[in-house]
């Protein structure tokens, strides 16, 4: 298995592989990118099948938070980590200290965080080993759950999406459509609901989709209708890949923004959305508020205010890139990760 050259390397800064016998820890810590702080990322902790499919998925996603953080404006690179356990039968204090290890040995190189897995409870044990973990809840109210942030954010670039895509400053009587209405996608439906937009909402979880319509008045659809919905714009909030070839053709939406993460079943999606007049806001630069909080603890601990105005400035970043997607006759997907590259110093 090799790592520099490794489809996704991209210039890693640093891989460390970490094993732990007493506690059966194996994990894999990716540094992509530190020119603009540390790198901050999530610890997944999956029963991947092998490692080669555990070092595919931390470079991909460490590479992934070098473009986010730099969007957000962050003084942060990009990192990640994974463990390869099943979360629900393997995961123990003693392995999750080991990691805590692993994490100190880099000196505050790497900042770990909660991800697919890993939950706080588990940053709580983490936090034994090493200081350098982040989306603590502190003393107060504030639990630790991003979710809150990021879909503020989504909130915030939705309505730049909104001005440069269909040229309207209000979100009265806008259509949109919400795709999953778990964490993220109830707490944007309740932004939007409460800025006098009509909402078509879906889910799998049928309980949940209908309390959440009830709710807001909205209508509920099962979950493949949710692509024919006649909306002014699309909120994909469930899971990734879900714009491919066949979704993109039956899109009534003029816009898209949502939170899920690689939104993109391939880059040359931009492309078709852009030659069907479709404004794609890219995931990255809309999902980022909960990193955003995170981030934002170690600057001001946990200053609710502070947070929701730091997390606005998404809005202000989208004009800027709309702006530049339509001067250079380029996709949003594309300006942002020039932009990204531009911040963190490879453009
Ligand atoms: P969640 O698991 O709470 O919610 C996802 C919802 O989507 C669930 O209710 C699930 O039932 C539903 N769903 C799954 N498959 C579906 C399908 N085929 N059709 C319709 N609904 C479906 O997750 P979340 O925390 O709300 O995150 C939503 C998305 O945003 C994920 O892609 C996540 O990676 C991304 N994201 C989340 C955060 C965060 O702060 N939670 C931050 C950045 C990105």
């Amino acid at each position: 298995m090799s790592v520099f050259e490794h489809p996704e390397f991209d210039r890693h800064q640093q891989v460390v592989f970490g094993s732990d016998a007493a506690s059966g820890l194996r994990a894999i810590i990716a540094i992509h990118d530190t020119t603009r702080g540390p790198a901050l990322g999530g610890l997944r902790i999956y029963p991947y099948a092998s490692e080669a499919d555990a070092l595919t998925d931390v470079l991909r996603l460490s590479r992934g938070m070098s473009y986010k953080s730099a969007m957000a404006g962050l003084s942060l690179g990009g990192g990640k980590a994974v463990i390869i356990a099943d979360p629900h039968t393997e995961k123990t204090p003693a392995m999750l200290q080991a990691m805590g290890r692993l994490v100190e040995s880099l000196g505050g190189r790497y900042i770990t965080a909660e991800d697919s897995g890993s939950g706080e409870a588990d940053m709580q044990i983490i936090a034994e080993e090493t200081s350098h973990v982040s989306g603590l809840a502190q003393s107060g109210e504030d639990s630790g759950d991003p979710s809150p942030y990021t879909a503020w954010g989504v909130f915030c670039a939705l309505k730049s999406a909104v001005r440069h895509g269909l040229g309207r400053s209000e979100l009265e009587g806008l259509r949109v459509a919400v795709q999953g209405v778990g964490q993220v996608g109830a707490h944007l439906a309740r932004h939007l609901h409460a800025a006098g937009a009509q909402l078509v909402l879906t889910d799998v979880n049928r309980q949940a989709l209908a309390l959440l319509a009830e709710e807001l008045g909205a209508e509920a659809v099962a979950p493949e209708a949710i692509f024919d919905a006649d909306v002014d714009l699309f909120a994909p909030c469930a899971m990734g890949a879900v714009l491919d070839e066949d979704i993109v053709e039956r899109l009534k939406a003029r816009v898209i923004c949502g939170a899920a993460n690689n939104q993109l079943a391939t880059p040359e999606i931009a492309d078709r959305l852009m030659a069907r007049g479709i404004l794609y806001t890219p995931d990255y630069v809309a999902n980022a508020g909960g990193v955003m909080d995170i981030a934002g603890q170690r600057l001001d601990g946990h200053d609710h205010d502070a947070a929701m105005r730091r997390i606005e400035g998404i809005g202000t970043t989208l004009d800027e890139l709309f702006a530049r997607a339509a001067r250079e006759d380029s996709s949003p997907a594309q300006i942002a990760d020039i932009m990204a590259r531009e911040r963190f110093g490879r453009g």
